[in-house]
């Protein structure tokens, strides 16, 4: 009786074509990987600088488990702090320092409890909490925001008149700006600087989440505000750690009192396991790899990959959503042409993403084409050479 119903809702995913496979990955070297059996080139992971195979931090890792162990063995508050988090935490915050005035970082988990920890934290600051929320924001937001019980207002993407119109009405002493940075389904970069503005006017925080920013923006990668060069004590920073900097786990970075409350309140800060330490370890690892010299060689790679994409595309129908970062969307439009799309390029060993409707409005399903400073320009032609040869193939949608 119990899994009837369960059997039941499964079919009618089935039936609507709405079910959702895990593809499972046996070996991966960067890029190329090696999936249920097959060898398969990678143009959807998010590890935009290549650092999730790299030696080094892979080494870091084992250090950390000889150093610490394999598990931290309890939460953060009773006894799983470890020097590794703390020294993390430190390092963070001594990098952001240029943008958020007494900078203080907080280690999180995964990204997904980080925006949860982080807008449940800032919703019990007052009663009359509201929430300003980006219309394209990431379902962990959503979630965070849902977690957090207050009241939030939605404001259609890009649209600072509405946000203002929002901020202009509210009668909240609490109020929260809330937005991605890079929207991760388009890969355009959000105008944080006019997002700011706005929060200065109206007395608002701004949270950013900069999980597709951080290691890959501005000059020694420090993500979207040191991208931007800003700076003020409202800014309430995430950056999530197992993207561009290639292991697990994210942050919030803000100004120490507002950190010093998460300690105190944020409960899923507070209600579960330490990360191993060692991730915390290898981290540091990454940390000096993003902001050093090979960091740098990194993103210029990455940019380099990305115009060559760019000239590479024929884009005689599909066409490349304007991107400036390593999310490089081809819109096809037709849910049907994207899903076929990327089926032929996956027979061919080329691993790109569809992306459908409801993740994108309808008549907008394209092909999500995430590049990294590990693909070789050799492999970049592979895959454009690939879909310029389906487009001229596959009937105009
Ligand atoms: C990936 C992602 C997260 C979640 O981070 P995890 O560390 O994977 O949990 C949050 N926000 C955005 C915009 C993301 O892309």
């Amino acid at each position: 009786m119990l899994l009837n119903r369960v059997q039941t809702q499964l079919l009618a995913l089935k039936e609507q074509r709405l079910q959702r496979f895990r593809r499972t990955v046996d070996q991966a070297d960067g890029v190329q990987m090696v999936v249920d059996g097959h060898p398969m080139l990678a143009f959807c992971s998010n590890d935009y600088l290549g650092l999730a195979n790299d030696a080094g931090l892979a080494q870091a890792l084992c250090e950390g488990v000889q150093r610490y162990g394999v598990g931290a063995g309890a939460s953060h508050l009773i006894s799983g702090h470890s020097r590794a988090h703390a020294l993390l935490e430190a390092q963070l915050a001594t990098l952001l320092s240029a943008n958020i005035p007494s900078a203080q970082a907080l280690f999180f988990s995964t990204g997904y409890m980080a925006n949860l920890g982080l807008l449940g934290g800032l919703a019990i600051l007052a009663p009359d909490t509201e929430i300003f929320s980006e219309a394209l924001n990431h379902a962990s937001l959503i979630d965070g925001m849902r977690m957090a019980r207050t009241r939030v207002r939605v404001f259609p993407h890009r649209d600072m008149a509405s946000l203002e119109q929002l901020l202009a009405a509210s009668t909240s002493s609490n109020k929260v700006v809330v937005t991605d940075s890079v929207f991760s389904m388009d890969g355009s970069v959000a105008d944080v600087p006019a997002l700011l503005d706005l929060c200065r006017r109206y007395e608002a925080w701004l949270v950013v989440d900069d999980a597709h920013g951080f290691g890959v923006l501005g000059a020694s990668g420090l993500g979207v505000l040191e991208h931007f060069g800003l700076h003020d004590e409202r800014l309430l920073y995430m950056g999530t750690l197992g993207k561009a900097a290639g292991v697990s786990g994210a942050f919030v970075c803000a100004h120490e009192d507002v950190v010093s409350w998460l300690v105190q309140r944020s409960r899923p800060y507070i209600y579960t396991t330490a990360a191993a330490p060692a991730l915390a370890h290898a981290l540091l690892r990454s940390l000096a790899l993003i902001v050093e010299q090979e960091g740098q060689q990194r993103r210029a790679q990455l940019k380099q990959n990305i115009s060559h994409l760019q000239q590479s595309l024929l884009q005689r129908h599909w066409r490349l959503m304007p991107s400036e970062t390593a999310i490089q969307p081809l819109l096809v439009g037709d849910n049907g042409q994207a899903l076929a799309l990327s089926a032929r390029l996956f027979e061919q060993g080329l691993w790109v993403p569809a992306i459908r409707p409801p993740t994108v409005p309808d008549g907008t399903a394209r092909l999500r084409i995430a590049l990294s400073a590990a693909h070789t320009p050799a492999q970049i032609s592979r895959l454009a050479e690939a879909i310029n040869f389906l487009e001229a193939q596959m009937p105009r949608s």
